[in-house]
């Protein structure tokens, strides 16, 4: 006999386990099931982990810094080993918070892969029992998309696989100019890897401003990473002392340990019984939704990846938290999309939020820029051969500030922090009459006085 609940959500990552604790937390009777691991990519082979890699290759800059203030230091020695096993304990205590949190808003787990059998109907793939349930969210997220297998394609891993390297790749070829493939970049940079990023655009960061992206493209060249653009990896051979890689750049041809490719994310969707229900999918491949997200079945839901509207952890908790108090809590709720702040946790960081110099140019009848470039003062002392880049974008008639972009230490942090002025409407006056915290970088963005440039559209003829 199939059980029956209120709610079925398949997919516990971070819109799926949101959704469900708040759905629960309404009086709602829910289940969600869980193919991996709970926590999702964000837990398990995102954010966390990333993150937890990120801070492990910046001490390599902090070794060498410490110079210029006096220090001397042993020759520091990494060990890959240590950070991953180090890792895997803190992503394992993560996963078990995750599920008791669940457990303790009275959600109950199935560890399965759960697919649809009809718009009502969810079939637990691992004991072929079914489900009955009035309302289903589909937040089975994304996964790596690897473009069309070329030769060689046995050998490329993705992000999923760089969490578990055996050992540290001595030469690694990255292929993708997205956030994910410049982090990774910067990562194994920072821990002693020879890196080259190969990307077909023009320029890495393609969708940020472009001050931004050539910016930190100097940035990572100075610290020795290389850059191919307007290039692809056509095929890899495995020879005696590594991967033999080849490029349709003039065919060059590139030795490495380790191909990565970070070519782009595709939303979940495959093999869901999506069709069976009635679920349409958009242009792209994701799920379809109306600004609740609600699926072109009325009762059936999808939140984040899988939705592909903004593929960020804080959105598709937001995503899940609205839907729960739209559907169980009687308070329909909408999710703003415009104005998110994001970070890229290269070295140095990135911080942005809202419209790039080009979007505002093309939106706006006026537009003021006002940016900053210096050397960050820690390394007036330290040497080190870096900048920070602080830019505005201003609406010229209202003053209104639409965009910040900041390529820098801690931008992420700082971003985190202009986005609630900015998600106020705050105006450049705003900004230039808050007073400064001294000595910081961070002052810098209340003390922009001169305009660098305006925009003006011409009136049609
Ligand atoms: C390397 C990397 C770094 C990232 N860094 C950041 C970052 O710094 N900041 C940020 O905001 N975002 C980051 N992201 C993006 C972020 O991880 C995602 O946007 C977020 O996890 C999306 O949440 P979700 O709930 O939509 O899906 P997910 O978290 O992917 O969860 C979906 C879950 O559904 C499960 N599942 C799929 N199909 C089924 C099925 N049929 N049955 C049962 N279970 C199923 C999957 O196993 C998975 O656990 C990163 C992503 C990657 C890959």
């Amino acid at each position: 006999m199939s059980e029956e609940v209120d709610l079925f959500v398949i997919g516990a990552g971070s819109g799926g386990v949101r959704a469900a604790r708040i759905a629960s937390g309404y009086g709602a009777r829910v289940m969600i099931a869980e193919e991996y691991r709970v926590g999702g990519t964000c837990v398990i082979r995102g954010c966390v982990p990333k993150k937890l890699l990120v801070y492990a290759s910046r001490f390599a800059d902090e070794f060498e810094d410490a110079a210029g203030f006096g220090w001397t230091l042993p020759e520091p020695k990494f060990d890959w080993a240590t950070l991953i096993a180090n890792k895997d304990k803190e992503i394992d205590r993560l996963e078990k918070a995750y599920t008791a949190n669940l457990e303790r808003s009275k959600v109950k787990i199935v560890k399965s892969r759960a697919v649809l059998a009809d718009s009502h109907t969810v079939k637990i793939v691992a004991t072929g029992e079914t489900v009955r349930a009035k309302h289903i969210l589909v937040a089975t997220g994304g996964g790596p998309s690897l473009g069309k297998d070329i030769e060689g394609h046995e050998h490329v891993i993705s992000s999923n696989e760089a969490f578990h390297l055996k050992e540290l790749p001595r030469r690694i070829v990255i292929q993708g100019g997205g956030y994910i493939a410049v982090e990774f970049a910067t990562i194994f940079n920072g821990l002693g890897s020879e890196v080259t990023l190969v990307y077909r655009g023009d320029n890495i960061l393609r969708g940020f401003d472009d001050e931004v992206r050539s910016h930190l493209r100097g940035e990572l060249e100075k610290r020795g990473i290389k850059i191919v653009t307007k290039a692809i990896i056509e095929g890899i051979e495995k020879v005696d002392h590594g991967l033999d890689v080849c490029l349709s750049d003039h065919h060059q041809q590139i030795m490495a340990d380790t191909v990565m490719f970070a070519t782009g994310r595709r939303p979940n969707v495959k093999g869901l019984g999506l069709e069976t229900a009635g679920v349409k999918l958009d242009e792209k491949g994701a799920i379809a939704v109306n600004e609740f997200s609600r699926t072109s079945v009325p009762h059936i839901y999808a939140v984040g990846d899988v939705t592909d509207r903004v593929a960020l952890t804080p959105v598709a908790i937001r995503e899940g938290h609205a839907f729960a108090d739209t559907v169980f809590g009687g308070k329909p709720t909408l999710v703003d999309h415009t104005n998110v702040p994001t970070a890229v946790f290269s070295e140095p960081e990135v911080g942005v939020i809202g419209l790039t110099e080009a979007q505002a140019i093309a939106q706006l009848a006026k537009v003021d820029i006002y940016k900053s470039t210096f050397r960050p003062m820690k390394h007036t002392l330290s040497g080190r051969d870096t900048r920070t880049l602080m830019k505005f974008i201003v609406d010229g008639h209202t003053d209104r500030v639409v965009g910040v972009h900041i390529v820098g230490p801690d931008a992420g942090e700082m971003i985190q922090l202009i986005g609630i002025a900015v998600k106020m409407k705050a105006t450049k006056a705003d900004f230039d009459a808050t007073m400064a915290v001294h000595p910081t970088a961070s002052e810098e963005l209340v003390t922009m006085r001169e305009k660098f440039a305006t925009h003006v559209r011409q009136a049609a003829e």
